[in-house]
């Protein structure tokens, strides 16, 4: 029997918090003893992608990577996070139709939210010119038209991003038993042993 694998493909700007929910949620399928694996962007443009730039087409290139990799896992039966910005809707829907069990997540934040977290100050430094082809801004941002699930971070928490996409996998039998109202945040913290988070990854 095919093992039940996922990929959880986060799309979004910047900033929007693809990174801040991907690190809510594995400790929750870690809870389960699913086997987690997360993919996130930032890290995977330091080894997996490393030399490549921004342009549409070395961007496309980055997501079938990364789509690669998560098809490999997810076949296996690892529940795969892939936070990325994605910023091409056609490279994305190609990624959706080679892999089994999909769920799209679309991390929507206006960029004027993005812009003023500006987590990394990328925003700053694309503003004044020093970074170019930044999404938003002189690149685009394509949004998902039918995602699976959107998370509005400038109005939801973190939480309620997380149970919305543990809710989805509920309804694909990818989690068992989850309960909506236990708490996604003590419970990642009960549970958080073993898992190697993007920002401890990025540092090591
Ligand atoms: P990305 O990975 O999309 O580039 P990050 O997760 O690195 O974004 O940064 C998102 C920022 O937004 C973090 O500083 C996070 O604390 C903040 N934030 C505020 N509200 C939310 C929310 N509801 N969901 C996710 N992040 C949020």
């Amino acid at each position: 029997m095919r093992p039940n694998g996922a990929v959880i493909w986060l799309t979004g700007l910047s900033g929007a918090g693809k990174t801040t929910i991907s690190e809510a949620l594995a400790p929750l399928l870690l809870a389960q003893q699913l086997n987690v694996e997360l993919l996130d962007g930032d890290v995977i443009r330091t080894n997996l992608s490393k030399g490549l730039g921004y342009t549409k087409e070395d961007r496309d290139t980055n997501v079938r990577r990364v789509g690669f990799v998560a098809n490999l896992l997810s076949r296996n039966g690892v529940i795969v996070i892939v936070a990325t910005i994605s910023p091409y809707r056609s490279v994305r829907d190609d990624m959706k139709a080679m892999i089994h069990n999909f769920l799209e997540v679309y991390v929507n934040a206006p960029f004027t939210v993005c812009e003023t977290r500006d987590v990394k100050g990328l925003y700053a430094a694309a503003r004044l010119g020093k970074i170019k082809e930044f999404t938003g801004l002189d690149a685009p941002y394509e949004p998902p038209l039918n995602p699976d699930v959107t998370c509005f971070t400038d109005r939801e928490t973190v939480e309620e991003s997380v149970a919305k996409i543990m809710d989805a996998l509920a309804r694909r039998n990818v989690v068992q038993g989850w309960k909506p109202d236990a708490s996604p945040r003590q419970s990642a913290r009960k549970h958080s042993g073993g898992f190697l988070s993007p920002r401890q990854q990025k540092v090591s």
